[in-house]
């Protein structure tokens, strides 16, 4: 059984506009790290991550690709969609444009990956008192796109490797 010396390896895409938080929650997924700090994302880049899978009871590897700064839908290449098994789309709760973007965001991942595992993401939930997109709008969102919705917070660490493990659970489980 030569399968057995591999660890499954998944692409995970996190998509969604600029400034949301996509690279920040890789980094708090793969490394546990949060700055405040917003370096715009230079390059596609990913990070690894050893995930294990309940319903398989072994380990596989994700690896988590970050939109890079060319968060524009055309200018992102092939090379990241290619290959990918599950994607995150994730938007702001601060950026009404960011929540728009959704949809788009999901028609240009069924594009280049055909109807892989998605979830919808609410990013920044530590900042409700600030809020320019409603609890009951992302809900219809999520029932119109018939996404699980999750409401994140990358700062505090809330909901973000339930979100990763949710999504692997549903890529392994389809091959
Ligand atoms: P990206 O452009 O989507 O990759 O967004 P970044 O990960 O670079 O994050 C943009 C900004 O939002 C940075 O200043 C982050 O520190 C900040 N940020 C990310 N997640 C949160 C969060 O949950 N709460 C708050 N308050 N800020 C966040
Ligand atoms: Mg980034």
């Amino acid at each position: 059984m030569q399968e057995e010396d591999f660890e499954r390896e998944i692409k995970v895409l996190v998509v969604g506009n600029g400034g949301v938080g996509k690279t920040s929650m890789i980094k708090r997924f793969c490394k546990n790290l949060f700055t405040d700090e917003y370096k715009k994302t230079i390059g596609v880049d990913f990070l690894e991550k050893t995930q294990y899978v309940k319903s398989l009871g072994e380990d596989v590897k994700l690896m988590l690709w970050d939109t890079a700064g060319q968060e524009e839908f055309d200018s992102i290449t092939r090379t990241y969609y290619r290959g990918a098994a599950a994607a995150v789309l994730a938007f702001s709760t601060t950026d009404r444009q960011s929540f728009e973007a959704i949809s788009q965001w999901k028609r240009k991942v069924e594009a280049e990956c055909g109807s892989i595992p998605m979830a919808l993401v609410q990013n920044k939930v530590d900042l409700l008192d600030q809020a320019v997109v409603t609890k009951a709008e992302a809900e219809a969102l999520a029932n119109k796109t018939g996404l699980k919705f999750y409401r994140m917070c990358v700062k505090k660490g809330l909901n973000v490797g339930e979100v990763f493990e949710y999504l692997t659970e549903l890529a392994v489980n389809r091959k």
